[in-house]
């Protein structure tokens, strides 16, 4: 075990922590959606994401692979257990080529939380596109859909998987965290210029959207993280992706970049940050043309990658 894994276990430990100590007026959980009944439902993220919502981590894992069984969904199973947790990461693969793109939202949530934004709507988004790809797969690109467990322990499923990959032919990994509150998209750790943020900008502008008004782009920021820095550390181009009320833009920056302050000070935790980790993330707070916006911004990225 290295410095750097006690570091990751530490810090997530610390996060946790923190979350239970803000979550005021916690209770318990409304039960979850019949499993069966979001199985054989309708395919749209809002519909989805009760897949996973309200259920306790285990369970959203068995929920995953059910879907994944119960559609004939050829996926992976990777398995790992290491002295920060365990659990079961998924994949699959659509498309063929060398050239992988790698799209990830982590199934599992904090304990105490429905993790419906955090991040069972970004796994719904996942399957929806999964859905459309069926019948369209892209052209010279291989789309990887990775779907790892714990990383609210610190990214453990992803590093688990990391350590496997071999990271030649990645062209670049989006990380899929809150996507379901507000009305322009956050690619964030986005410190350096590279090929494959141009191409991801490309496709953004190719909605139509704008640089600093339907996008943002947002350097390294502390304390929070998510999966796609497992795979930075490989030196793949690697970035979060989340939804962010536009007029919530500045209070974000200085909420992200002074968490410590905005946490612990009186400041107003602004949207998506206000149901974070706390028993009030469920699904009737998620807005159902935020989460169709994030998966039109993958199909314009795979559609780019695919060029
Ligand atoms: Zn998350």
């Amino acid at each position: 075990m290295g410095l750097r894994e006690v570091g990751f276990w530490a810090q997530a430990r610390v996060g946790m922590a923190v979350g239970r100590a803000l979550d005021r007026g916690r209770r318990p959980l409304p039960p979850p959606a019949p499993l069966e009944e979001v199985v054989r439902g309708p395919m749209t993220p809002g519909a989805l994401t009760r897949l996973l919502e309200g259920r306790d981590n285990a369970a959203r894992e068995a929920a995953l692979s059910r879907y994944f069984l119960a559609r004939a969904i050829p996926f992976s199973r990777h398995p790992f257990r290491t002295f920060e947790g365990r659990g079961e990461n998924f994949s699959v693969d659509v498309g063929s080529g060398d050239r992988v793109l790698l799209l990830i939202a982590h199934h599992d949530a904090v304990p105490g939380s429905p993790g419906a934004n955090d991040n069972a709507a970004s796994v719904a988004i996942l399957l929806t596109l999964l859905e459309r790809l069926a019948s369209r797969a892209p052209a010279r690109t291989r789309v990887r859909l990775l779907f790892p467990a714990c990383e609210e322990l610190g990214y453990v499923g992803a590093r688990a998987y990391a350590r496997t990959l071999d990271p030649r032919g990645i062209v670049g990994a989006l990380s899929l965290e809150l996507p379901g509150v507000g009305d322009s998209l956050a690619l964030w750790d986005a410190t350096e210029e590279t090929a494959f943020l141009r191409r991801v900008g490309g496709a953004f502008e190719g909605l139509g959207w704008r640089r600093d008004e339907g996008y943002h782009v947002v350097p390294r920021i502390p304390v929070f993280g998510s999966d796609h820095r497992a795979f930075a550390a490989l030196g793949v181009p690697a970035y979060g992706l989340t939804t962010v009320p536009a007029a919530e833009v500045d209070a974000l920056r200085r909420f992200i970049f002074h968490p410590v302050r905005a946490v612990f000070g009186r400041a107003r935790r602004p949207a998506p940050f206000d149901t974070y980790h706390t028993h009030r993330d469920a699904s009737a707070t998620l807005d159902p043309a935020a989460l169709d916006r994030t998966l039109a911004a993958l199909e314009a990225v795979i559609a780019e990658c695919a060029r």
